[in-house]
């Protein structure tokens, strides 16, 4: 694979501030060349070195790759019959994922994998170049880890969340569950992974089955993350930042201390955002200002799921963090990039700096800002990955 420059960048966000101003550090004019899959070159176009190859963007604006931090797309079925309901004025309740377990568990290997490859392709059209994938459709032990075999084809940000719900062969003994959870299954499960998830919450797991599974997964390598506050304010925030979990995802019902807590100067914990939620609950949104506010990192992610959030469009979660939960376009671009990559602990994704990956995505559009004030648009108009031309 040679080098390409691509040149004529009208306006880039490279989320260095050495390059540019505020967080974001924009060049305007700008070019960059990718070589071997990572950055070479970042600057004013009239300053690039020659490549082998040259793309002119034509004055259109580039991003970084999207980093999705937060997806569960090892699955089968779909529950549109449940949306349907909802939007007829049920309420979601956590259950409603036993109805994908069952069908997941009932698909062939060379389904689930056929379902994920769909839907990181389809990411990948709308910019995401970096996508986190949970189980926690099987719970079974080999359900389990068979999810996280065929997402560790997709992805190299595997979680193991074996605690997203008591499996059904477990409701009356939720105990007898956890232990599964924290013993055979980790065991199984911990090879195929590098994160450890559990879903805190009313109707899930409570704060103390939240710990055993986090600190049992902690001990066999897996870095926690935490499904926290979603439905109700509760103790999984806290306990993620306790536990220096990398995220603390959702983070809809938050207390002082909560915010607090995830603005902390020892927090390692970013509060991942996860609209698609609320939007597919008719649920209210999570208050981002009051995070940002604070000083709390922020990330923005899908959370791609059958049951609550089917989307897999990183641009529709900036355009509504936007409009309903108090972002700025810029704050919302950061989060969904740079934000995501600090979710993830990764520093060479979610920015387009010299040494990062190529991950780049060119918009149909003059300005970043356009991914918030024309939503709904399919504005990506070519996405690198790891200097690999995908779209
Ligand atoms: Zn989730």
């Amino acid at each position: 694979m040679g080098s390409t420059l691509i040149t004529g960048i009208g306006s880039l966000v490279t989320n260095d501030p050495a390059l540019g101003a505020g967080p974001l550090g924009p060049v305007t004019d700008a070019a960059v060349v990718l070589d071997g899959g990572r950055i070479a070159w970042v600057g004013p176009a009239a300053g690039a070195p020659a490549a082998d190859e040259v793309f002119d963007a034509a004055g259109r604006a580039a991003v970084p790759g999207f980093v999705d931090s937060h997806s569960h797309l090892v699955f089968a079925g779909d529950r549109t019959a449940e949306f349907n309901a909802r939007m007829s004025g049920q309420s979601y309740t956590a259950g409603g994922i036993r109805t994908t377990v069952a069908a997941t568990r009932a698909a062939t290997d060379e389904a689930l994998d056929a379902n994920v490859a769909r839907y990181v392709g389809e990411a990948l059209r709308q910019g995401t170049t970096v996508l986190e994938c949970k189980s926690g459709y099987g719970l079974t032990v080999e359900d389990e880890a068979r999810a996280l075999r065929i997402a560790a084809r997709h992805t190299d940000e595997v979680t193991y969340l074996g605690a997203h719900v008591v499996a059904p062969e477990y409701a009356d003994d939720p105990a007898a569950y956890v232990d599964l959870v924290t013993g055979p299954m980790l065991d199984a499960c911990a090879p195929h992974a590098g994160w450890v998830d559990v879903f805190c919450e009313r109707g899930a797991f409570d704060g103390d089955q939240a710990r055993a599974i986090l600190t049992a997964g902690a001990k066999r390598g897996l870095t926690p993350r935490v499904h926290a506050n979603q439905l109700t304010e509760g103790p999984g925030v806290q306990l993620a930042v306790e536990l220096g979990a990398a995220s603390a995802d959702h983070c809809t019902h938050l207390t002082d201390a909560d915010v607090a807590a995830l603005a902390s100067a020892s927090a390692s914990t970013v509060a991942t955002l996860l609209p698609g939620a609320e939007f597919s609950t008719r649920a209210r949104y999570p208050d981002a200002r009051r995070l940002l506010d604070a000083g709390a990192t922020v990330a923005l992610s899908t959370d791609c799921n059958p049951g609550s959030s089917f989307t897999t469009s990183v641009p529709f979660c900036i355009a509504v963090a936007v409009r309903e939960m108090g972002m700025t376009p810029d704050e919302a671009l950061w989060s969904a990039t740079a934000g995501g990559a600090a979710a993830l602990r990764r520093t060479d994704v979610g920015r387009v700096t010299v040494g990062a990956r190529a991950d780049l995505v060119l918009l149909d559009a003059p300005s970043h800002v356009h991914l918030a004030y024309r939503p709904g648009v399919p504005l990506v108009a070519a996405v690198w990955r790891a200097g690999v031309r995908e779209v």
